[in-house]
């Protein structure tokens, strides 16, 4: 029977969103605390946009240390054989990587303006597939944009020369959100009877029914015979109204009525980093976490009520479908209400030192301190805001990786100004 894995694309879907976005160290700590949680897949960014290339370079480095593992990195680009070239000439490391094409009559009416047919899509998509097969790499997914206002059979089709031409797997985009649990699980299911080849869940939350969908789509895609893969980012943070909230998707997953005693996670996720995860996306995109969010909002285990809360104190399953400390919640917080030293763009080496050995890191001389302050001042120009401790412990123990990530120069651009 197929299983269940999470593909979490904060790191691309996440960012890409308007009025939102992250540093490339922020990014980062996404991969590592997604790492941590046992998250299958991290979509780590665009391979062909030059401000991500040393980012994306750095994090396949932190894979080769090992602080990556076993988390697959993978690379979005679209379909087509020009960004394959691109994306191995920046990233040569690259080793999982999804092509995107859209493959709705509306989109290649409306996007590619008649130049375009649906054999054309299927030949673009095809090149690049072949193009990106000729590297080594080790797995690639192909994506169906737009996918629930595509024909079935042609979607079929479309899949079909996908898997004839070594796709690992296709994703399935809800990309408008348009699809209804009912719907999307009969096309999963039938891409996957019909295909025979794994299926990603790619669900939107315009209609509110982002985690609902990837839920039904995955169920689709195994009662079909084949592994479903569920994409999340962290918070739901996504285009629009976002994407299928990684937390609310995995406890859905867990505890749900009959799901997680017959559909199972094919690597397991350990639901006590929520909290930390999501707080931390939080801060870093500076979107305050609703208070009703499943599992990690201010209220979802809070009660007022008499009725509620004399229940809940006699049991709480009366009325608490699972445990705070499920999502890793419990644990009080130390706000600092007197005086604060934070780290900021123009820290200086006294406040630094004193804020490293609180969390008691010590470094070998006074080089090695000015080193590590300047490479924390320079993330703070990146975030615009005093970098959590996890951010600061990074950028200590990997100075030479935190190094990468904050070198921000335009790439093969003439000089300016000359
Ligand atoms: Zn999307």
């Amino acid at each position: 029977m197929g299983k269940i894995y999470i593909i979490d694309v904060t790191n691309r879907d996440g960012v890409q969103t308007a009025n939102l976005g992250l540093s490339k160290l922020e990014k980062t700590m996404i991969n590592i605390y997604l790492n941590e949680m046992g998250v299958f897949q991290s979509e780590f960014g665009f391979p062909t946009t030059k401000h991500e290339a040393f980012y994306l370079e750095a994090n396949e480095e932190l894979a080769e240390l090992g602080l990556l593992k076993p988390i697959h990195l993978s690379g979005w680009i679209r379909a087509t054989a020009d960004d394959v070239e691109t994306a191995f000439k920046l990233v040569p490391k690259l080793k999982h990587l999804n092509l995107s094409i859209s493959t709705s009559d509306q989109m290649i009416q409306g996007k590619f303006q008649g130049r375009k047919t649906r054999d054309d899509i299927i030949l673009m998509m095809v090149d690049a597939l072949e193009a990106a097969r000729s590297h080594e790499l080790e797995t690639v997914g192909v994506n169906a944009e737009d996918a629930s206002r595509t024909e079935l059979d042609f979607l079929v089709k479309f899949a079909s020369a996908a898997k004839t031409h070594g796709a690992d797997r296709v994703r399935y985009c809800d990309t408008l959100g348009y699809d209804t649990p009912f719907t999307i699980y009969d096309t999963a299911n039938a891409l996957a009877k019909h295909v025979s080849i794994p299926i990603e869940i790619h669900c939107h939350n315009d209609l509110g029914m982002a985690v609902a969908n990837s839920i039904a789509g995955a169920k689709g895609a195994i009662d079909g015979g084949q592994h479903a893969y569920i994409n999340t980012t962290v918070n739901g943070i996504g285009e629009r109204a976002g994407n299928a909230d990684l937390v609310a998707t995995v406890l859905a997953l867990a505890k749900s009525k009959g799901m997680g005693e017959e559909y199972q996670l094919g690597s397991p996720i350990d639901l006590s980093k929520g909290w930390k995860i999501a707080k931390f996306a939080s801060y870093a995109f500076g979107v305050p976490i609703p208070i009703n969010q499943p599992g990690v909002g201010a209220n979802a285990f809070a009660h007022a009520s008499g009725i509620h809360a004399d229940g809940v104190l006699k049991d709480p399953e009366n009325y608490e479908l699972y445990d705070y400390t499920d999502l890793g919640r419990g644990e009080p917080e130390f706000v600092e209400t007197g005086r604060e030293i934070c780290s900021g763009e123009y820290s200086g080496i006294s406040g630094f030192s004193h804020i490293m050995g609180q969390m008691e890191v010590e470094f070998a001389d006074s080089a090695e301190a000015e080193r590590i302050l300047t490479l924390v001042r320079y993330a703070n120009v990146a975030s615009q805001r005093p970098l959590v401790e996890d951010e600061l412990l990074f950028i200590a123990k990997y100075p030479d990786i935190a190094k990468k990530l904050l070198t921000l120069r335009p790439l093969d651009m003439p000089q300016l100004g000359t």
